[in-house]
């Protein structure tokens, strides 16, 4: 059977036999939603779960089935659902109410905690998402230094405005994406991640780059894994020309360390992006960084300089539930093990992983740095017998993994308990431990038979 064909598949059979609720809100969805869905990673065919409730490093669909949970809320999670500090945080501020159209005491608490964990934090600015929070670093940098161009690095994701769309999954030529304007796409130079000529290059080659941004520890949390000796020569050549280095942590902010990647690698950008673990799992998102550049939404500041200030409302900037969760959230990460316990679970997590694969002798390999996970599923069929390292490959092969084996395997894994996101990714929490662990190992097990019974993997 070929993996587009969803329709004589027994895993498809299975997984529609035991989320018959989820089919019939799907089936209404689909009368309101583009798709039936609310974000383009939850487009899943035949449909996603609908879920109803979680719990730590678990979730709950409308059926009433169990999943072990990596989708860790697109990476919010690194407490597990409904830490309950977090929780009743919230709460409290929920009964105190959400919007006092005024300045209020959490927002100084959360923008002190978020400056005294990341080394680059002299000022902080909130958004309420992490896309909002690299559209403001671009126009910061901008304003700043009054160039024009913003360097960024194929399949980086940085959320979805305009400048951010093409070379992500698409359009590595640089042109732009449906909807999106051609001159903003022409002032985004592209370029292949990790590679440090071509990077020295473009910098010494143009005068007008005001900002170059990547998440830190590469694409899609790891996905394409950038190096620390990349990011070093990156921190170089940036300051040489004065183009202003942004670090995208939305991701890697609060979990890599409590300090983010720069904490971890010791490279202190210019402008960080935070989203996801800042707000404790609810919306919110801040820039930060060098005084000097966020001054330029300074009223005085700006006065004084006679720079036109940079204009920034946002009903839901620093709002007081998210300010409490984040505080909350924050307070944890700064004062436990949780970015330890998690990097430790996802390290042992990819080792038994590779191991099931060895044993059911699937040419596979999973891996990822830190808390993440990602699943290569060799689309090249290269002989991974001597390891797998994905240095060696590039951002293409890395993330060429056919789609429609992808949903089967995915689907699979959901039949027998476990959550991935739609990469096969997924993010450990500091509440995953050893029932997740045995779980999870032995469900990717009967997931690859299952596969195998398709006729989707070599027979052994
Ligand atoms: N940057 C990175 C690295 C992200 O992973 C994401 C979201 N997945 C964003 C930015 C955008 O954040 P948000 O979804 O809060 O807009």
């Amino acid at each position: 059977m070929s993996s587009t064909d969803l329709s004589n598949s027994r895993i498809v059979a299975a997984y529609r036999g035991r989320t018959e609720r989820s089919a019939e809100l799907a089936r209404q969805a689909q009368e309101l939603l583009p798709s039936g869905i609310t974000h383009d990673a939850r487009y899943l065919k035949p449909y996603g779960i609908y879920v109803e409730r979680a719990k730590g490093p678990r979730k709950w669909d409308v059926d009433g089935n169990e999943y072990v949970d990596y989708y860790g809320g697109h990476g919010a999670l690194l407490l597990g659902h409904n830490n309950p500090t977090v929780v009743a945080a919230a709460q409290g501020a929920l009964e105190r109410g959400t919007h006092f159209g005024a300045n209020h005491p959490n927002e100084v608490r959360w923008a002190e905690q978020v400056r005294r964990m990341v080394p680059s934090a002299e000022r902080v600015r909130f958004t309420s998402s992490g896309t909002e929070a690299t559209l403001m670093a671009l126009r910061l940098a901008r304003a700043f230094t009054g160039r024009k161009k913003i360097l960024r690095f194929m399949t980086h994701f940085h959320g979805w405005h305009d400048h951010m769309t093409a070379g992500h999954n698409s359009h590595f030529d640089g042109s732009p994406t449906a909807g999106t304007i051609a001159e903003i796409a022409a002032s985004t130079i592209l370029l292949p991640p990790g590679d440090i000529a071509a990077l020295k290059r473009t910098i010494e080659g143009n005068d007008d780059i005001a900002a170059a941004i990547l998440e830190p520890t590469g694409a899609s949390f790891g996905v394409v894994p950038v190096s620390s000796e990349f990011l070093a020569a990156l921190r170089e050549a940036t300051a040489k020309r004065g183009i202003i280095l942004i670090f995208d942590e939305v991701v890697t902010g609060f979990r890599v360390s409590p300090g983010g990647a720069q904490g971890r690698f010791g490279i202190k950008p210019d402008l960080t992006a935070l989203a996801k673990i800042l707000a404790g799992g609810l919306p919110g998102g801040a820039i930060c960084g060098r005084r000097e550049i966020l001054e330029e939404l300074d009223f005085e500041v700006t006065a004084a300089k006679g720079h036109e200030k940079i204009a920034h409302p946002g009903t839901y900037n620093g709002n007081p539930v998210s300010a409490a969760a984040g505080v909350a959230a924050l307070g944890i990460v700064e004062s436990t093990d949780a970015c330890a316990r998690a990097n430790a679970y996802a390290n042992e997590l990819r080792h038994r992983l590779n191991e099931v694969l060895a044993a059911e002798r699937v040419p596979w390999a999973v891996y990822g740095t830190f808390s993440g996970f990602h699943t290569f599923l060799n689309p090249r069929n290269r002989d991974l017998a001597g390891g797998f390292d994905p240095a060696a490959l590039d951002h293409a092969e890395l993330t060429a993994n056919s789609k429609a084996l992808q949903q089967k395997l995915r689907i699979a894994l959901l039949v027998n308990g476990v959550d991935l996101n739609g990469r096969l990714s997924g993010f450990a929490s500091a509440t995953h431990d050893r029932a997740e662990m045995n779980q999870t190992v032995s469900a990717f097990g009967a997931a690859l038979r299952m596969l195998r019974e398709e006729g989707e993997l070599p027979q052994r």
